[in-house]
């Protein structure tokens, strides 16, 4: 066989279900638990522009499950999936409830594998951000994080220590698409602190004893990790300590902080904002 043919994946299958008690329905809700989408490195995404747009990106899709009474441009995507190798599941939209645990679910989810990337692929290149976040807690807020890191054009984000999983369910949500666009490197706080020395780029620790006030830092001069810290506990002092500069985003009023993708977002796009123009047509970049 030509080496061509061996890159085309062979095609899914198509089945119509209509029991919960289905063993490939019972696999794709155990999919909410992180234990199964650790073991099984996959994770659920709903919606069909999500699912088209991982599909233009090469996501490897597993399975696409999709509402009977969906409409053709759905058996279209459906037949998209099929042909990338993944299977499609026709099903009830009642079944979909109970696969998404909502009253209203999106008329199509798709399974798709996980992809993680090493940290010791990030090199300081020109303009590059990325994001560190430290022990993120929340998916909300990590998805949140990564939505506001595509939209500033930053390059990815790297989960140091006890961090949530990006591909939990409401992490994935919350990303709005952007799970699939943004690479994301998950590492401990010792392997991160081991990689540091060789990174040549600007680290700027964001803190609240911060001396320094973002607004007047050169972003531009040298890539660019900026690190977040926990939402209780702020960055780790060992985190802190490979930072470069730690700065601060001046409050008023009486709130303690800023919600974590709230000062992820502020000072992600002061980074960015020399390369951020908006264009005659109303796009950025
Ligand atoms: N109690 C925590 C502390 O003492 O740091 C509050 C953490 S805050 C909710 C989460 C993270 O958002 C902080 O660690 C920091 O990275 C960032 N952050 C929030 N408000 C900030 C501010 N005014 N200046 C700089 N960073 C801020």
């Amino acid at each position: 066989m030509g080496k061509a043919n061996q890159d085309i994946a062979a095609p899914g299958r198509v089945k119509e279900i209509t029991s919960q008690a289905n063993p490939a329905i019972k696999e794709i809700r155990a999919l909410f638990q992180k234990k199964y989408r650790d073991r099984q490195r996959i994770f659920i995404a709903e919606g069909r522009k999500l699912i088209v747009d991982a599909l233009d990106q090469g996501w490897t899709i597993r399975t696409l499950v999709y509402a009977k009474a969906a409409g053709a441009e759905f058996e279209t995507t459906a037949a998209r999936a099929v042909a990338a190798g993944g299977d499609a599941l026709i099903v009830p939209e009642k079944l979909l409830s109970a696969i998404t645990r909502r009253d209203n679910p999106q008329m199509v989810i798709g399974v798709f594998e996980q992809r993680f990337k090493a940290l010791e692929t990030i090199a300081a290149k020109q303009s590059e951000v990325w994001v560190g976040l430290d022990r993120v807690r929340d998916p909300g807020n990590l998805g949140t994080v990564i939505r506001t890191v595509d939209a500033a054009g930053a390059k990815g984000v790297v989960l140091i220590g006890d961090c949530t999983d990006p591909y939990a369910p409401e992490a994935v949500r919350a990303t709005m698409g952007s799970i699939f666009s943004v690479p994301v490197v998950k590492c401990t706080e010792d392997a991160f602190c081991q990689w540091r020395p060789r990174y040549s780029g600007l680290v700027a620790g964001t803190h609240l004893a911060g001396s320094v006030d973002y607004r007047t830092v050169d972003y531009t001069d040298r890539p660019l990790m900026l690190l977040m810290g926990n939402e209780q506990k702020g960055l780790s002092e060992r985190l802190a300590g490979q930072c470069d500069v730690l700065v601060r985003i001046p409050q008023a009023g009486k709130a303690d902080s800023l919600n974590l993708a709230v000062s992820t977002g502020v000072v992600l796009f002061e980074a960015r904002r020399a390369a951020l123009v908006l264009g005659d047509d109303g796009d950025t970049q």
